[in-house]
């Protein structure tokens, strides 16, 4: 694997690969690397030529302070975890690289209503420095393919309308959340839990499954309540449990007015803010239609 810490070098390789004819695949992290973002660098080594990876814990998508100096930083884990993927380029960047103007965006998109509900209520600024970063990483890397977790399901359906907005040739591939053996999604917050919390943990998954038994008996309302009910019960605060249209991530009335319907919740987990969510409803030729993985 090589290392890259300059936007320069990292562009002249990529654009001596490009001329080479081979196919870039890219996955952008924030680093303290898991099996979740292995599996993003193994279908860029199976879907294209050059599988790249970035670590940078962005600044400008904390809207907590705290959050951005708690994020845990493994770098030397994380190099070895790519180096055994088999990943071929690792871009880790400081801040000056990627905002070398200042961290003012220099574009601005229109989201609406996608970030101003669930995660873009409850983290303001958050998608709009997501996309800020995600656009520029977009920029130096140019790859033909785009590897994302399902596990942030709003991000990626916000990453989808900039590169529909942008009119960009990048094709955005949506990669199933990878858990641990009990069901919790894989974060790098995880290492963060107590062990209290750990041992609870995987009631969010419990409760997302849940809900797919329940689509056909209660309204999608019911649903989220019944999931809110069962995770605070567990001890956990609930931020929001909602049962949306995953196109728009709107609430739903009944299932049966949307062929795509997602569940998202957000928990504190003590001090610790865990996502999670589950396609509750979708027709087949909507799968082929997505690209999901
Ligand atoms: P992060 O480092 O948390 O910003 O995540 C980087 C990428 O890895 C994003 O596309 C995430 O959706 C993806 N990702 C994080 N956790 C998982 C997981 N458990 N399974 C699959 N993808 C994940």
């Amino acid at each position: 694997m090589i290392i890259f810490k300059r936007v320069a070098d990292l562009q002249r390789y990529l654009t001596a690969c490009r001329q080479a004819g081979k196919e870039i695949g890219f996955a952008p992290t924030m680093g303290a690397l898991h099996k979740g973002h292995l599996a993003l660098i193994k279908a860029a080594n199976d879907q294209t030529q050059v599988s790249v990876a970035s670590i940078f814990v962005n600044p400008t998508q904390f809207n907590d302070p705290s959050d951005l100096q708690k994020y845990p930083r493994t770098p030397e884990s994380d190099i070895e975890q790519l180096t055994t993927a088999d990943c071929d380029v690792l871009f880790m960047p400081n801040v000056e690289e990627i905002y070398p103007n200042g961290t003012t965006p220099s574009v601005t998109f229109q989201f609406a209503p996608l970030d101003t509900v669930l995660e873009g209520f409850f983290r303001p600024g958050h998608f709009e420095g997501m996309a800020q970063v995600v656009y520029r990483l977009l920029e130096i890397v140019q790859p033909h393919k785009l590897f994302m977790g399902q596990k942030d399901f709003q991000q990626w359906t916000i990453v989808n309308s900039m590169l529909s907005q942008t009119n960009s040739p990048i094709e955005l591939v949506m990669m199933p959340t990878i858990r641990e053996a009990d069901g919790l999604a894989m974060s790098s917050r995880n290492v963060r839990l107590n062990p209290e919390f750990r041992a609870l943990a995987p009631a969010i998954y419990e409760s997302l499954q849940q809900c797919v038994q329940l689509t056909n008996t209660h309204t999608p309302e019911e649903v989220a309540k019944i999931g809110t009910d069962f995770l605070t019960q567990k001890g956990f605060k609930v931020e929001y449990f909602a049962v949306a249209d995953a196109r728009t991530l709107q609430p739903i009335r009944l299932f049966e007015d949307t062929d795509y319907a997602v569940a998202l919740v957000a928990v504190w987990a003590g001090d610790i803010r865990l996502i999670d969510n589950i396609i509750v409803k979708q027709t087949q030729w909507l799968e082929d239609e997505l690209e999901i993985e």
